[in-house]
């Protein structure tokens, strides 16, 4: 199974002409509440590609929260290790969104901030991101007996901790360059080069997405690159979660990496082709039809 210890938000996005300046009032038109956060993301895309998947994650005792576990219910993921903390909110991304696709962000923690150490994994694969504190992780990583893959975004620093834990990596451009504290790196013998720097053990991998120019994936005596496949994205959010959920899903069918990351890529291509994160997760057979076509 798939294990998924992470964040839990709603996502309340209105849609504006243009974004606020300090002080201003801008009228939306409408407000669409998505179920969001990295962990129920990645949780989803697990999901739709068959994995067996369960969330770890906490709550607030309110609406919110209940609409956000029924929300991860309905794909199938077992949400028994779901807390609802009491005297806490639910986290949620007040997201707004300008006529050019430009956004502004504010984030409550909430309930993810309050996440405790969940017991370890002793089977199939972890995976976790930093939206809930690096203490709640590092005991998991560090204990458990499975593949454990860290998407270290955002790129909170201190996770620095759970890198010597963890057997797959997974970082965008920027958490690359913040990891690895060099300057921004584009070319890919640069990536390789960086990527190369963060691995603390033999057999550890380090996964790097590109974006639209795919992803690279590298060990100490071993890398490739693995082209996107390509579309006319309609809207990016949700693709790193979408990569990550599908790459652990396939890892924990047996496939290798060099097998998993084509799937990862191609089920992040198709999530561009829709609106939002969680709900653009693709199914299994759509990835799967693309890959044969
Ligand atoms: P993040 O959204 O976390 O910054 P990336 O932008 O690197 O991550 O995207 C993650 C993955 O999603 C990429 O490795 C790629 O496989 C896929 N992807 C992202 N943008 C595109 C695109 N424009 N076309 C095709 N695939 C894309």
């Amino acid at each position: 199974a798939v294990h998924i210890v992470g964040s839990i938000n709603l996502d309340i996005i209105t849609s504006l002409d243009h974004l606020p300046l300090p002080g201003e009032t801008v009228m939306a038109k409408a407000t669409a509440r998505l179920p969001g956060g990295k962990g129920a993301n990645q949780a989803v895309a697990a999901a739709r590609m068959g994995a067996q998947t369960r969330m770890v994650g906490a709550v607030g005792n309110d609406d919110a929260g209940r609409w956000m576990r029924e929300r991860l219910a309905r794909d199938g993921i077992a949400v028994s290790g779901v807390v609802a903390l009491e005297g806490v909110e639910t986290g949620t991304a007040y997201i707004a969104v300008d006529a050019e696709g430009e956004n502004q962000i504010v984030v409550v923690s909430g309930a993810n901030a309050r996440l405790t150490p969940p017991g370890p994994v002793n089977e199939g694969v972890l995976l976790a991101q930093l939206e809930v504190p690096v203490g709640a992780l590092l005991p998991v990583f560090r204990n458990s007996k499975c593949i454990r893959i860290l998407n270290a975004a955002p790129a909170v620093l201190a996770a620095d901790v759970l890198l010597d834990h963890v057997d797959v990596l997974v970082v965008n451009q920027t958490e690359l360059a913040a990891f690895a504290c060099c300057g921004p790196v584009d070319a890919l013998p640069a990536v390789v080069r960086e990527a190369r720097s963060l691995i603390r053990h033999e057999d550890q991998a380090v996964v790097v997405t590109l974006g639209a120019r795919g992803s690279v994936a590298v060990k100490k005596h071993w890398d490739i690159h693995v082209p996107a496949v390509p579309v006319i994205p309609v809207d990016t959010v949700g693709a790193g979660d979408s990569f990550c959920g599908a790459l652990a899903a396939l890892l924990d069918e047996g496939r290798s990496l060099a097998e998993a990351l084509p799937w990862a890529s191609a089920a992040a291509a198709l999530c561009t082709l829709g609106q939002g994160a969680a709900p653009s997760m693709p199914m299994r057979a759509a990835v799967a039809d693309l890959l044969s076509g």
